[in-house]
């Protein structure tokens, strides 16, 4: 196939130079390090491979399979856990005897834990959540991405009708499923019922496939995006391409020096009106592809549905703040009164998102500020607790639009439904996460300027690296994070 829409990478001579494991690690190295394949922190790998096992001297069959903490693109060794493989295969029967089971139970949160029981060789990384899903398939190899271009079939309103147009018998459906056991049974179903098919679509998620050969199942991965994006940019060029995406113009762009100047005129009040609570660090993106979306005309519409993917939402919050502001003819005075209505009826709506979706042993609510910004003819903000965080989340908000613009251009977005997206966001298994991270350090979450940093202690000071972020246990396939390349980001 001829790529345009990805990079084949795979060097032949390279992959023979590794052992089955380095292979693993080379493939994943390969496929995060295309962000049009998957996004920061996102998706899984894994290989079956025989290893001998230091309690008989027999060979057995190991799943390694990404662990948590770290992201594909620069994953080692150390990032993979590794299980025996039949004693996962084996967790079924404990799965199928407890009560009470089912998607989201506490019976399923539950076999988390049990993957631990089944470490081959002592590995102390501890497994994703995504586990299931690469045991229970019968590749090889498989290959957990989350691209743009699949999200926006997987966030289309027709998806599983689009699948099959798109990829005819070679990709196979499930509906969104909060990843797990479950969702792991569900796809072995799949996989057992169409024995040809050697991947799936994932209902508001993004895709798996798999091969018993690994450059295979490398091709695969790229076939399918390519073909995915292929048709979306078909169908967005017949539409009229950049010049009508999201219904077209409504508002334009600001030129630079004017929206540098309106930046300056709010952005210090806004840093502290949406810092109530927390403090946060801001990154400023007003290029050309998100003044597309802040300007035009279905911004507010699509804005208001929110995110669709997990790993999008947790970061960029169920939805952003859109601000109807009209850069041609109002200004900077009326923008920050906007401001402070939107974001007074964004908190409120955060709140009745809570009340409505809440569950007897949920969480307590969260910080109820949004934490992206959208202003017509200037851009977006986003926000996080650093500035490295702040950039993810333009990321994901970036990667956000680009869903919406796939899934706008063959169909009609559909955002993850509230409770499907709550359900995600107070998950027991993420609040024990958040509060196993470490305590922030003493001047987290400031802006921090360096006097005298041209040379000596004060420029050691400016350029010593950020530490990394602690990688979490049991972490699924979204929650990874790695340094941003995000371009044309700026603190506030
Ligand atoms: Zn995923």
């Amino acid at each position: 196939m001829n790529y345009t829409h990805v990079n084949f990478l795979w060097d032949d001579a390279k992959a023979a130079s590794l052992d089955p494991v380095g292979r693993l690690v080379y493939r994943s190295n390969l496929l995060g390090s295309d962000q049009r394949i998957t996004n920061t922190g996102g998706g899984n790998t894994s290989s079956k491979l025989k290893e001998n096992d230091p309690l008989t001297g027999e060979s057995t069959e190991v799943l390694w399979v990404k662990g948590s903490g770290g992201d594909l693109r620069t994953s080692n060794r150390d990032n993979f856990s590794s299980l025996y493989q039949d004693k996962l295969i084996g967790l079924q029967q404990v799965y199928a005897a407890k009560a009470n089971k089912g998607i989201k139970s506490e019976a399923e949160d539950a076999m988390v834990n049990m993957y631990f029981h089944t470490t081959f060789n002592l590995n102390p990384r501890a497994s994703s959540i995504d586990t299931p899903l690469h045991s229970f398939l019968p590749g090889k190899h498989v290959d957990h991405m989350h691209p743009n271009a699949i999200i926006a079939i997987a966030a289309s309103k027709n998806c599983e009708k689009l699948t099959q147009e798109i990829f005819g018998g070679d990709m196979a459906y499930v509906p969104w499923m909060r990843p797990g056991f479950e969702l792991g049974l569900a796809m072995q179903e799949v996989a057992r019922k169409q024995p040809a098919v050697k991947a799936i679509m994932m209902g508001q998620h993004g895709f798996i496939s798999w091969d018993d050969n690994e450059k295979v199942c490398y091709t695969r991965t790229l076939d399918l995006i390519e073909k995915a994006a292929a048709y979306i940019e078909a169908k967005y060029a017949a539409k009229g391409g950049d010049a009508t995406a999201f219904g077209g113009p409504k508002y334009a762009a600001l030129a630079p020096e004017a929206r540098a100047t309106a930046f300056a005129a709010i952005l210090p009040w806004l840093r502290g009106q949406v810092s109530q609570q927390k403090r946060f660090i801001g990154t400023v993106q007003d290029d050309e592809k998100i003044l597309r979306f802040v300007n035009s005309k279905d911004a507010a519409r699509l804005a208001e549905l929110g995110t669709s993917c997990p790993d999008h939402f947790l970061r960029t919050k169920i939805k952003p703040l859109y601000i109807d502001w009209n850069p041609q003819s109002e200004d900077a005075a009326t923008l920050k009164k906007k401001l402070a209505a939107g974001l007074d009826q964004y908190r409120k709506d955060y709140a009745a998102y809570y009340a409505a979706c809440k569950r007897a042993n949920s969480p307590a609510i969260r910080d109820a500020n949004p934490t992206v910004v959208l202003i017509p003819g200037l851009g977006m903000i986003a926000w996080g607790k650093d500035k490295s965080e702040s950039r993810v989340t333009a990321e994901f908000y970036n990667c956000a639009v680009e869903v919406m613009r796939g899934a706008e251009a063959i169909d009609t977005y559909i955002s993850l439904p509230q409770q499907e997206a709550f359900d995600i966001e107070y998950w027991l298994l993420e609040e024990a996460k958040l509060q196993r991270m470490p305590a922030e350090k003493e001047l987290a979450r400031q802006s921090i300027v360096v006097i005298g940093a041209g040379s000596g202690i004060g420029k050691e000071t400016a350029h010593r690296p950020p530490t990394s972020p602690t990688a979490p246990a049991s972490a699924p396939c979204w929650t990874k994070s790695r340094s941003p390349t995000a371009a044309s980001t700026a603190s506030a």
